[in-house]
């Protein structure tokens, strides 16, 4: 007979793991699914400064494996499938995998979101070839090369900064002139004597053949088109875009209610609109999207998953 887990949790990253954890301890057979690779967003992330009792030096990394072996201590199972249909009609739910199909009593959707592209010409044939979206993954590509960040958020402004430990020089290039990111960031970034800004500033093209060679950029106030070549010597050069995330929710249009933008629509003990059917993390609707929220979110769900199974379930 096929296995009925209590709870199925897809996605790996914080809101996943926490979940997991949780559930597993309250004693649920609990499956985290993931398609990639386990932590979601955070193990590009070299520096979490900003989660409590973060040590000095932690990295997405070590801070996800830690959740990792707490959840597996607890009991929870993890697989490595992706999702590519969910039957959530019935009272137990199907989840279909590319490698198996999963039942389950509830299931935690928690499988965050993934980075934006700037949707220039150019950007999707240049990637690992000088475009990169992972400053931790491909900074050392880089070092003693000139490196473009672009966007203003939080995300732009601490990739930048890890950059320039690599980089002999790195522009921060956004669309205004104004940042995005928190006062604090900005502070650090500004005191920064590897980083340079251009204002006002959107990437038009990257040019490259094989290898990124030039990139051209659009003022948006004076409407002054320049292209920025590659040094000679260095022969290339990396461009950075951090300019916000995708919900990863494509699988669950016309299965639960989601926002115009993709997002996951819950209520405070992340319920969907579908009974039995949770979320957890960057997927839904917040205001705040980082890893102590995503954590406090796993938590939740998982709690409510088991108030739930109790009431419906004998
Ligand atoms: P974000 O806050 O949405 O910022 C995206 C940036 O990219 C904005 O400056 C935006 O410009 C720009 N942008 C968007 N589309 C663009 C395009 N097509 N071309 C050029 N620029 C474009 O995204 P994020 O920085 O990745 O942050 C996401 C969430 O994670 C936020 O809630 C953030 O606070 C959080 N986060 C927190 C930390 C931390 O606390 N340490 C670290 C990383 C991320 P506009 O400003 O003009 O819209």
């Amino acid at each position: 007979m096929e296995k009925l887990y209590d709870v199925i949790i897809i996605g790996a990253g914080p809101a996943g793991l926490a979940a997991g954890l949780y559930a597993a301890r309250a004693k649920m057979k609990t499956l985290i699914l993931e398609k990639d690779k386990t932590g979601g967003q955070i193990v590009t992330t070299n520096e979490v400064a900003n989660y409590p009792g973060s040590i000095q030096n932690a990295t997405g990394p070590s801070l996800i494996a830690r959740m990792v072996e707490q959840a597996e201590e607890f009991g929870a199972e993890r697989k490595k499938d992706t999702v590519i249909d969910v039957d959530f009609t019935e009272k137990v739910k199907v989840i279909k995998g590319e490698k198996e199909v999963y039942k389950s009593k509830a299931v935690i959707i928690a499988s965050g979101a993934t980075p934006k592209q700037i949707g220039c010409p150019g950007e999707k044939e240049l990637i690992g070839k000088g475009v990169s979206y992972c400053a931790t993954c491909d900074a050392d590509f880089f070092t003693g090369l000139e490196v473009f960040v672009i966007g203003g958020g939080d995300s732009a402004l601490e990739e930048a900064m890890y950059l320039t430990k690599f980089a002999k020089k790195v522009t921060i290039v956004h669309r205004r002139d104004e940042l995005r990111a928190a006062k604090s960031i900005q502070e650090k970034a500004f005191k920064n004597e590897k980083i340079d800004f251009m204002w006002d500033t959107v990437v038009e093209e990257i040019k490259g053949d094989g290898i990124v060679e030039a990139i051209v950029f659009k003022n948006k106030k004076t409407g002054k088109i320049t292209e920025y070549h590659a040094d000679e010597n260095d022969g290339t050069f990396g461009i950075f875009p951090f300019v916000g995330y995708k919900p990863q929710s494509d699988v669950y249009k016309g299965k639960i209610e989601l926002t115009d933008d993709g997002y996951v629509i819950t209520d405070a003990d992340m319920r969907t609109s579908v009974a039995g059917v949770f979320a957890a993390g960057d997927i839904r609707v917040k205001s705040l999207r980082q890893v102590v929220t995503a954590t406090a979110d796993g938590a939740i769900a998982a709690v409510a998953a088991e108030k739930y199974i109790e009431n419906h379930f004998d």
